[in-house]
């Protein structure tokens, strides 16, 4: 807003999923979160049938891009062995990796591991152009805090602007998170409600766990018109794929890949995934043979450079 301000400084962290059986059966459903040797907090992680192993810290360059790099997957081989010493682990078993800029403050000499991670908002009194309104900057944040602290950022806006609160959002669930059940029994029942010839008790709770209660508006459209699982995974109907043309805003078939599913996170992307794909999206989204062509190629180029996995087109 045409003032100058220095508060953000960003840290790299990068993850590995493993296809690894034996440290997933060590891991026994539980994460286990601890203090590796350097100090930092850790984890390996049991998701499904896959472990997540993170994190680094190291202070990022956003000229580069970011992504996991050989001596982060070095580190993180350390320290499964820290705590799970007769376990090997090969890179071969990584089916996906990836990496993120941290939204932290800035920070100086201090370590990247150990810079703050709490949000905190600075206040310029007549800062921007003509010096007239204050600027509220909003520095650092995280997922699991994003209500909190929207909640603190609005409450500070309507001091500024001398206006009472109306509403508060602090109890409302919102998205998928509405009305979704309180225990594993409810989860079961909506389940077992929510089944048809076709739609099995997986492939209805995959649908659960992908759009939270929102499922229950996407399987209404699954059931307006014929439709059938994709031949390339299950976890994918034609249909579907139709619903997150139309609702979900995809722009390219990777969207679909790392961003709608856990396909690439889980390392199941193959040839024929790819191809199925972008000819199921080819008609809602109009895209010609040439396009199709250049979204699977951009697909493979993506999972490539920024998740180290290597996806061959079929030969045809
Ligand atoms: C290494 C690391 C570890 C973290 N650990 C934690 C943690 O333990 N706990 C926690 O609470 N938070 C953690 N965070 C922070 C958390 O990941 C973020 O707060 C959260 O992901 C922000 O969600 P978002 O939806 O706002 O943005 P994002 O998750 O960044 O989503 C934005 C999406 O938009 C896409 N996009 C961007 N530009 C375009 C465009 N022009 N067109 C189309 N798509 C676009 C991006 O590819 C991305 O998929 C961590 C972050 C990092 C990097």
């Amino acid at each position: 807003m045409g003032s100058a301000s220095a508060f953000m400084g960003g840290t790299k962290g990068s993850h590995i999923v493993l296809d690894h059986p034996e440290l997933l059966a060590a891991c026994n459903g539980r994460e286990i979160f601890f203090e590796h040797t350097d100090g930092r907090i850790v984890l390996i992680y049991p998701m499904g049938d896959r472990v997540l192993v993170g994190t680094t810290d190291v202070d990022a360059d956003m000229a580069e891009d970011a992504v996991c790099t050989e001596s982060e997957i070095d580190y993180f081989f350390d320290l499964i062995g820290h705590v799970f010493p007769d376990i090997t682990v090969d890179r071969e078993q990584i089916v996906y990796t990836f990496s993120g800029v941290r939204p932290l403050p800035k920070h100086d000499a201090t370590q990247p591991g150990f810079v703050s991670r709490d949000y905190r908002i600075e206040r310029r009194a007549g800062a921007g152009q003509g010096g007239g309104a204050a600027v509220l900057s909003l520095v650092g944040g995280k997922w699991t805090t994003f209500r909190a602290l929207a909640e603190h950022l609005s409450n500070d806006v309507l001091a500024e602007l001398g206006v009472e609160r109306k509403v508060s959002t602090a109890k409302l669930a919102i998205g998928g998170g509405a009305g979704f059940p309180d225990s594993e029994d409810g989860v079961q029942r909506w389940i077992k409600g929510h089944m048809a010839p076709g739609r099995d008790a997986d492939r209805t709770a995959g649908l659960l766990t992908r759009y939270g209660t929102r499922a229950g508006e996407v399987i209404s459209f699954l059931d307006a018109a014929p439709d059938r699982l994709l031949h390339s995974t299950r976890e994918l109907s034609v249909r579907e794929l139709e619903f997150m043309a139309r609702n979900e805003q995809i722009g390219h078939l990777v969207d679909v890949l790392i961003r709608r599913t856990s396909l690439a996170f889980r390392g199941l992307v193959t040839g024929e995934l790819l191809n199925e794909v972008a000819e199921i999206l080819a008609g809602p989204l109009g895209w010609d043979a040439a396009t199709r062509t250049s979204e699977i190629t951009h697909a493979q180029e993506v999972l490539k450079r920024f998740h180290g996995v290597q996806v061959h087109s079929l030969v045809s």
